[in-house]
């Protein structure tokens, strides 16, 4: 598994946000390209590349048990650098800060760290700090790669048939946009992507994609008396307007839910604020929505020669109702994080996987811990240990959907 992980990460799979084609980046392609012909050598059947760069292939197992899917990301964030990856892996950590060459002002101190200072003795993977390590998500590709090559090569016991699939542009919130149910056949679902070891995630935010356009009036600042409508401060008063010190993503945890003004652009004629709503509970999602739509229109009320448009888009929506109706999905998780070793724990995640919109989809498809930490930084780091567990877990995940119902 880890000599898969280190090669699969020096392939640069960076997506791009705001792209015309899909995938986002034809570089993702080079990963799906590669993994396809590794899954071919190691036996799996209809080991398929789609169109849109999707990677699908099967191995058989036990006729008449569900056919599980195992799905991985092969994109990493926009975020930072993620050409040119250059990981390093200190064996056997002793527990004393880890300074990266590359970029010595990174540093993962133990003490910041707790999830650091648990793992003595681990193998600890990072980049040189000068780009992503790229474990979001292929720790979650490698783990995935190196169970099937297992239960390929270890047919006894018995396992489920298992349906692979690795997507592409997950980081840009396409992940699924192509992704075809129906071709894919699996009657449950697993997305390996992020969280700590014996995570299982089954609750996700609810998300909303919000924008507010302000029209104002332009005019000659040397002759604007009476006449000019400016759509920057308009705008800057409706940000002002948002709510601070509490539904904010730097003032909530948990379950809270937050609306949280991402981007603003614009002129003296038109500005836009973008923002993301979330929450875990459909009800609040709409008092939040509610809640912009009430200060975006009190722009107009104060300053009725505006002109003010609100529009909102659904992104994804919490997995919690789909998976509470297949208890079996997330007891069989659970039954096979115990099986490689480790106390299995439910989690939620305050944002969103593939797995969301694949359940609301129908799908039921719970996200799997992978042992990486710290996405979308510099500061990147995996334990090959928590790995191992993880690419283990799937190895029992595969066998326990062979036993019969209990
Ligand atoms: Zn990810």
């Amino acid at each position: 598994m880890l000599e898969r992980f280190l090669r699969y990460v020096r392939v640069d799979t960076q997506a791009a946000e705001g792209a015309a084609a899909y995938p986002s980046t034809a570089a993702q392609l080079d990963l799906s390209r590669m993994l396809a012909a590794e899954l071919r050598q190691i036996g799996l059947d209809d080991v398929e590349l789609t169109g849109h760069g999707y990677v699908f292939a099967t191995l058989p197992g036990a006729p008449g048990a569900p056919v599980v899917g195992l799905i991985a990301h092969v994109d990493t964030t926009p975020e930072a650098p993620g050409a040119g990856v250059s990981p390093i892996v200190h064996e056997d950590y002793a527990g004393a800060p880890i300074v990266l060459p590359g970029d010595p002002s990174q540093v993962l101190d133990p003490d910041e760290e707790p999830e650091l200072a648990a793992r003595h003795g681990h193998d600890i993977v990072t980049s040189d700090g000068a780009t992503l390590l790229g474990a979001d998500d292929k720790a979650g590709v490698a783990e995935i790669m190196a169970a099937v090559a297992y239960l390929a090569a270890h047919p006894h016991p018995a396992h489920a048939t298992v349906r692979v699939a690795f997507t592409v542009d997950e980081e840009v919130g396409r992940g699924t946009l192509h992704f075809d149910l129906d071709a894919f056949g699996a009657d449950v679902a697993y997305t390996l992507d992020g969280s700590g070891i014996g995570e299982i995630e089954v609750e996700t935010f609810s998300a909303r994609a919000m924008k507010v356009t302000i029209r104002g009036r332009g005019a000659h600042p040397g002759s604007a008396k009476g006449r000019l409508v400016n759509a920057v401060k308009l705008a800057a008063d409706f940000v002002a307007s948002l709510p601070r010190d509490t539904l904010s993503p730097e003032t909530t945890e948990g379950r809270e839910g937050f609306i949280h003004p991402s981007r603003v652009h614009g002129s003296v004629e038109d500005a836009v604020v973008n923002l993301i709503v979330r929450d875990h509970d459909d009800a609040k999602l709409e008092q939040h929505t509610e809640l912009v739509r009430r200060l975006a229109a009190r722009i107009e009320e104060r300053e009725p020669r505006a002109r003010v448009t609100v529009e909102s888009v659904d992104s994804y929506h919490n997995m919690r109702s789909v998976i509470d109706r297949h208890p079996r999905v997330v007891a069989a998780a659970e039954e096979a994080i115990r099986r490689a070793g480790v106390e299995p724990v439910r989690s939620i995640i305050r944002g969103g996987t593939d797995g969301a919109v694949l359940s609301a989809r129908g799908l039921p498809t719970p996200n799997i811990f992978t042992g990486g930490q710290n996405y979308h930084s510099l500061r990147e780091w995996a334990s090959v240990q928590d790995m191992a567990a993880a690419a283990a877990t799937v190895v029992e995940l595969a066998r326990v959907w062979a036993e019969a119902e209990t």
